[in-house]
């Protein structure tokens, strides 16, 4: 069993401490950033990346989460989260730098603003992974160290680099609880 947190700033944050609770996991919602000291792995939420960002530098989280990355924890973000997490964002606003890729906000268009698709995500077996997306980002770039994970038909959808994996979808959404688990084994070590 790992303390697993989410950071509850803004955005979906109840779905994901019931998704960490499904496989077993401790969930932590995570308000003060001395809370970091006691996790295995983040999750950074979606919701509005913009938000999110600004309460993140309120709350004094930018450097704490810096040295929590550095400190080879886990970090899962979705959506929101994955366009905080990547080193640069189309646009040019200010993200974490967590993963070598760039972030497209928004980058399904008006046409596909919500939508559900399919996956096939090999490290996650046969069976399709259905995915959520709400207005979406999708990733462009990625460095040679980024392992791309899912495609929607061109567009990198789900990545991981080390200990940050990132979705452009809501995988908290759903009932299927492989994703999550996939982040607790591979991404975050025991505590
Ligand atoms: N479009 C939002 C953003 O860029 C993300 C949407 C979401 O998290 N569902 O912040």
């Amino acid at each position: 069993m790992k303390n697993i947190g989410v950071l509850a700033l803004q955005g979906a944050i109840s779905e994901h401490v019931e998704m960490i609770r499904k496989t077993g996991n401790s969930p932590v919602t995570v308000k003060k950033p001395e809370q970091l000291n006691e996790l295995a792995g983040l999750i950074i939420p979606g919701g509005e990346s913009t938000a999110i960002r600004k309460l993140i530098l309120r709350y004094g989280f930018m450097e704490p989460l810096k040295a929590f990355h550095k400190a080879g924890k886990g970090i899962f973000g979705t959506c929101a989260g994955m366009v905080l997490s990547a080193t640069a964002i189309e646009g040019g606003e200010e993200s974490l730098g967590f993963s070598h890729y760039t972030a497209m906000r928004n980058g399904f268009g008006r046409q596909k603003d919500s939508f559900e698709a399919d996956l096939a995500i090999d490290a996650l077996g046969k069976a399709p992974f259905r995915a959520v997306f709400i207005r979406a980002p999708y990733l462009l770039e990625p460095g040679k160290e980024v392992e791309v994970l899912a495609y929607v038909d061109d567009k990198i959808v789900a990545a991981r680099e080390g200990n940050v994996l990132v979705t452009a979808f809501h995988p908290e959404l759903t009932e299927d609880e492989r994703l999550m688990q996939y982040f607790v084994d591979v991404c975050c070590e025991g505590i």
